[in-house]
This record gives C-alpha cells, structure tokens and sequence, in this order.
C-alpha cells in the first residue's frame, strides 16, 4: 500500500545516509519528492541514483543554502508554486563534531547551531504558512539520541539536538490547531557517512552498548519517518520517537 499517495515532500539532507533512505522510502509509498543537498554535484549524484533505481519516481533535488532564510524561503515558496502545495517537510540536514570544550573553536560551534538549529526554524518558518493555508501538513526534524542525554565531549551537536527537541515539542502544540503535526525521530548510531570512518574497534564496542546488538541502518531509520508522515501517526504530534536499539541509559 502506498502510504503517501499524492503527498509532496521536502527533505533536506537528502542526499545521502538517513536523508536519503527517507527520500527512496517516501518514494516508494507515492510521494513526490524535493530533496535539499549542500552543493549541485551531491545532489546530481542522488538524483541519478534514484532514477537508475526507479525512472517513474517523481523527485528533483535542490540546493539552497540552509543557514539562510532568504534562500530556504525562496526555495520553499517555489516548491509550493510549483506543485501547489507541500505536505510534508523533513529537517533533516546535520553535521556532528567531537571538539572537548578545551579546544573547542567558536566559530565551529557556531556553524554547527546554524546549520542544526537555525536551517530547522527557517524551513518551519518558510512551510508553515504553507501548510496552513492547505488545510495542514507534518513536519519531522531529525534529532539524536544524544538528545535525550548528552555526550561526552562535542558539546554543540547534543545542544543543538535538544534544541530541535525543543522546536519540535513547541511547535507541535502551536501548530496543532492549524492541522499540523510536528515529531521529530532521535535515531541511535546509524551506518551512514557521520559514522563511517570509525575503526572497527570502535564499532565493536558500539555494538556491545546496543540492547538489540545491532548498529542502525538508514532504513530502519526512514521506516520512523515512513510511520509519522503517514495517516497511521495522524493522532501523534509533540514526539520524540528513539530508534536506536534501545540504547538508552
Ligand atoms: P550524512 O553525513 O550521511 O548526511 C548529512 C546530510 O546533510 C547530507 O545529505 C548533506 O548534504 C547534508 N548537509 C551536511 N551539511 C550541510 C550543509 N551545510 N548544508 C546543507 N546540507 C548539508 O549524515 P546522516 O547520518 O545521514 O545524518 C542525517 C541526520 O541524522 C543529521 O541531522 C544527524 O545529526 C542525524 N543523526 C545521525 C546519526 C548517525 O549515527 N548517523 C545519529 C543520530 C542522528
């Protein structure tokens, strides 16, 4: 059953890793797709991709600079002009660092916090009168297990993360009277190019950390956002929803 029949989606970071699984998996349940990357050439290479895997699926790809609004609102205002209205917007876009706050260099914090933070109010900010003016739409951002906890050194990823918690869970309830649900998915560590580098040892010991013994996969993760972009979540909103194997302390 296609769950997303008719729907239009946008998701930044949709390039690659989490982002990308989410854009074959709306896909693939009917939805057409704009998908954000950072540069022309990430974005060529996913499109060509996802044609070589299905020519009939309905995507284009875009890249507008995330850290400013004036181009994320250009960018959503032409979608919607374009198809006439967007039902559903995926925050996904992210960078992580590990700096300890001894050397931690301020202007990496601070690229961090706008691209994880700002980017996420802006595409709100720039959809939701779209949205309403549609009679509704969803909207998931993607957090991070840290979240929930923090980590122990690279103290921006996690503050940012529980700042999208913090969007997600206000916006959620400003929002509901317009018809509109916002969640956000908090995946574990998920096998895609932020954790791709890391030795063999260090994934093994991962592993051990993970009650279902297991290091995530982007589909597993895009399965999440499936469920909440889908009517079947129509009557959740204000969530967090883990999928990380239950690795939580
Ligand atoms: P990835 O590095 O594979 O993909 C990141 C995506 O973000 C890419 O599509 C890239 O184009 C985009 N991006 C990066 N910098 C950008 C910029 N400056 N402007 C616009 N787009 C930019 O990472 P991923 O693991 O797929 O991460 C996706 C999301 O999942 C992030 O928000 C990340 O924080 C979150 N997350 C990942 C993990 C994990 O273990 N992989 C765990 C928890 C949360």
């Amino acid at each position: 059953m296609e769950l997303l029949k008719g729907k239009v989606a946008v998701v930044t970071g949709g390039t690659r890793g989490i982002g990308l699984a989410v854009v074959k998996s709306y896909l693939n349940n009917g939805a057409k797709v704009v998908l954000f990357g950072s540069k022309k050439e990430s974005v060529q290479k996913a499109l060509t991709e996802l044609k070589a895997e299905n020519k009939k699926y309905e995507v284009e790809g875009m890249y507008p600079n995330l850290t400013n609004y004036a181009e994320v609102e250009k960018a959503i205002s032409d979608i919607a002009k374009k198809y006439g209205k967007i039902d559903i917007l995926v925050n996904n876009a992210g960078i992580s660092a590990m700096a300890s706050i001894y050397n931690y260099n301020p202007e990496e914090f601070d690229n961090l916090i706008k691209l994880n933070v700002n980017a996420v109010f802006y595409g709100i900010r720039a959809v939701a009168p779209i949205m309403m003016a549609n009679g509704g739409g969803v909207i998931i951002n993607t957090s991070s297990m840290v979240s929930l906890y923090g980590q122990p050194a690279g103290c921006a990823y996690p503050a940012s993360k529980f700042a999208v918690n913090g969007l997600t869970k206000s916006l959620a309830r400003e929002l509901a009277a317009d018809g509109i649900r916002v969640n956000a998915v908090a995946p574990g560590v998920t096998d895609t190019d932020m954790v791709a580098n890391l030795p063999e040892q260090v994934r093994e010991g991962i592993k051990k950390t993970i009650p279902l013994g297991r290091i995530g996969t982007p589909e597993d993760v895009a399965n999440a956002f499936l469920y909440l972009a889908s009517e079947n979540a129509s009557y959740v909103s204000g969530e967090i929803l883990s999928v990380d194997g239950c690795a939580r302390t």
